[in-house]
């Protein structure tokens, strides 16, 4: 379907003319019977592929037991998911939400709580960094370091400052006795697939420890496997006092997550926060699957050897090509930078029945699910380095 004559929506997103109405593994079908290859997994949410089996079967097994209690009862699935998660990270507790929003929300809340109420400090501000993407609720988005998603919403809540990614020394002049913690994305998804050096992330560590301040990292895009580490602060040799997670934790059922060291706990006591859907049965039901999934099948080893694959690959076909100037990433979160916007070479490749999406002004996103097949992630990069051929031969 292309544009709906009339539509009841606020218009809120620019949506490509595709509509699909089936998906299966790393395949999606649109309401003309058109197959696709799926390489972008509805922005990184479904790592497993459309449909898995176990998340599926876990589902309809717990719609014919309990949708919705609420969090005034125990939830036996929610207590099971976050020893999940624990026991396979730096973590050692967990509040549930519905989205990444949320779980950064309850990050920026904790931060601020514990630095009042258990150090008795009075700091409450967060330096975050140029080209991060936190969220769209007011608090994230005014942690967001792009203007764009601010525009017409202030006034914005006090308590964020801005720091240039991988500058050890901006971030030095940003810390104040105001300063409580640092949020940070390992990799910058929607900011343009930008890792962090490993050497800024070994000292904006050590610079938390000596100044006391929590490190925060946003994980809700590089974590659950995505770049080849369960979380992708595996690969800086680092431990977060917080992390946060949200896209693919349910496989398309809306979950998230804030995760912190045990000390915080006390920061939020009965009643500090909360959330209605938070952890219901069904998400925490979704996670479960989709966790045990991820880790009997070690997809995140499987992301680290399919991403040098694609890395490899690419970096060949595309050596010479005027239009690409970089290819990178880590493990299946990849960005081709491209000399020119994207746009138009990205609705080409949809035309030729690939997804992807892009990031920042000038870089086409590769979010592959962690378990397709090699045959149709080969297809997928066949026809995107084809694409990218034609377009820069129709430059001369
Ligand atoms: C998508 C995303 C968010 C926001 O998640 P929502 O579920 O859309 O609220 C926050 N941070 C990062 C890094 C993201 O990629």
């Amino acid at each position: 379907m292309s544009e709906p004559e009339k539509s009841s929506l606020f218009p809120t997103y620019a949506r490509y003319p595709l509509t699909f109405v089936k998906g299966e593994g790393s395949r999606l079908w649109d309401d003309t019977g058109k197959e696709y290859i799926d390489l972008m997994s509805g922005i990184a949410v479904t790592n497993l592929g459309h449909a898995p089996k176990q998340v599926k079967e876990k589902l309809m097994e717990q719609l014919d037991q309990i949708w919705h209690t609420g969090n005034l009862f125990h939830i036996p699935n929610q207590e099971k998911l976050a020893t999940i998660l624990t026991d396979n990270s730096c973590a050692d507790a967990v509040f549930f939400c519905s989205t990444g929003a949320e779980a950064n929300e309850a990050a920026i809340k904790l931060a601020r709580r514990y630095s009042q109420k258990v150090r008795n400090s009075g700091r409450y501000e967060i330096i975050t960094f140029e080209m991060s993407f936190h969220g769209r609720t007011l608090a994230t988005l005014t942690a967001t370091g792009q203007e764009k998603v601010k525009e017409g919403f202030h006034p914005l809540p006090e308590g964020f400052v801005y720091a240039k990614y991988n500058d050890i020394e901006s971030v030095k002049s940003l810390i104040s006795d105001k300063t409580c913690a640092i949020m940070i994305e390992m990799i910058q998804g929607e900011g343009g697939v930008l890792p962090a050096d490993e050497s800024f992330i070994k000292e904006l560590d050590e610079l938390c420890k000596q100044q006391e301040l929590l490190l925060i990292v946003d994980e809700i895009q590089t974590g659950l496997g995505r770049t080849g580490k369960l979380f992708a602060y595996e690969h800086y040799g680092i431990e977060p006092d917080i992390f946060t997670l949200a896209k693919g934790l349910g496989s398309g059922f809306p979950i998230g997550a804030m995760l912190g060291k045990a000390e915080l706990a006390e920061a939020f006591s009965a009643g500090t926060h909360g959330s209605t859907f938070g952890g219901n049965p069904l998400a925490t039901a979704a996670g479960i699957a989709t966790l045990e999934t991820l880790l009997n099948e070690q997809l995140p080893e499987r992301a680290a050897q399919l991403g040098t694959h694609v890395t490899d690959t690419l970096s060949a076909k595309l050596a010479g090509n005027p239009l690409v100037q970089e290819i990178r990433g880590k493990g299946l979160l990849i960005g081709i930078t491209c000399t020119q916007a994207g746009a138009d070479i990205i609705k080409e490749i949809h035309e030729e029945g690939v997804l992807v999406i892009p990031a920042g002004p000038n870089v086409i996103r590769l979010a592959p699910s962690l378990n397709i097949p090699q045959e149709d992630l080969d297809k997928g990069l066949d026809i995107i380095c084809s694409v990218l051929a034609k377009k820069a031969s129709a430059l001369v």
